[in-house]
């Protein structure tokens, strides 16, 4: 979709190179996106990948691919029920997969990690993948939804992310309220099916609310505390966040330079 390389070592975790390598660049982009479900993180991965030529890393797509395929590890069951559950996998597991997969980490291409972390635990661990191949995080996006829309009752929001809809193949994402597809079920981009998220029901979007406030949200003061985080207001048209994303990383980098 975004003409850039496809995502192969990611899917098959370093056991297949992508086609075509990534082009060296003098300073790939390596970022990581935080996010409440909703926040629009898989969206601006895509935008911000196709602006940054890097590449976009999710977890939460490793699960869904090896849930697609039938995977029959009892590990990967397991995971894939938490999964549907709304709940997170166990972070052994998940911490595993990204280590078997630095290499996508070093690559020159750059990236742009969505989902990963989702707790301190596996900061930590990021941390110490990242130290051992000598590479840093330039910075970590965290996409604030508005004070409204934080405000909003629990009803809403899950009423909202019910009307979301996954592009089987490229993963791009609609909204059937405010950016609905212009043929239903079919993805504007490829041409594919679009479906529902099996975490995207009630009672999973539930859950995942809980998980993020309970887990997640403390990395935004661990990060603020290292000087690596970039706050931007997820509020606006996709377009409208992406470019306020890349505004504020200018900052931040113009920032840590001076
Ligand atoms: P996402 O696509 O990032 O919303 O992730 C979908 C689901 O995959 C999550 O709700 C979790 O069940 C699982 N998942 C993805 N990334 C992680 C992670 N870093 N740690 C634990 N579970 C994860």
């Amino acid at each position: 979709m975004s003409g850039h390389p496809s995502r192969d070592g990611w899917y098959a975790a370093g056991e297949v190179d992508c086609f075509p390598v990534p082009p060296p660049r003098e300073r790939p982009s390596r970022l990581v996106l935080l996010g409440a479900p909703g926040a629009g993180k898989g969206t601006q991965a895509r935008l911000l990948c196709e602006s940054l030529r890097a590449c976009h890393l999710s977890t939460g797509e490793l699960f869904r691919a090896a849930r697609d395929q039938c995977a029959s590890s009892p590990a990967m069951r397991a995971a894939i029920e938490a999964m549907n559950r709304g709940e997170l996998v166990p972070e052994e597991l998940v911490i595993a997969m990204v280590r078997e997969r630095a290499n996508c980490l070093r690559c020159h291409g750059g990236f742009v990690l969505d989902g990963f972390p989702r707790n301190q635990t596996q900061a930590i661990a990021l941390d110490e993948i990242l130290a051992e191949l000598h590479i840093a995080i330039e910075a970590v996006v965290y996409l604030e939804l508005p004070q409204e829309e934080l405000e909003l009752p629990l009803e809403e929001i899950v009423a909202r992310l019910s009307g979301r809809r996954t592009c089987v193949d490229c993963r791009a994402v609609f909204d059937l309220a405010a950016n609905p597809p212009t043929r239903s079920g079919v993805c504007d981009y490829c041409g594919e099916r679009l479906v529902q998220r099996t975490d995207d029901q009630p009672e999973a979007i539930r859950v995942r609310m809980k998980v993020f406030e309970a887990e997640t949200l403390s990395l935004v003061e661990f990060y603020e505390r290292l000087g690596k985080l970039v706050r931007i207001s997820a509020s606006g048209t996709p377009e409208q966040i992406r470019d306020r994303v890349l505004q504020g990383l200018d900052r931040n980098v113009s920032e840590v330079a001076t």
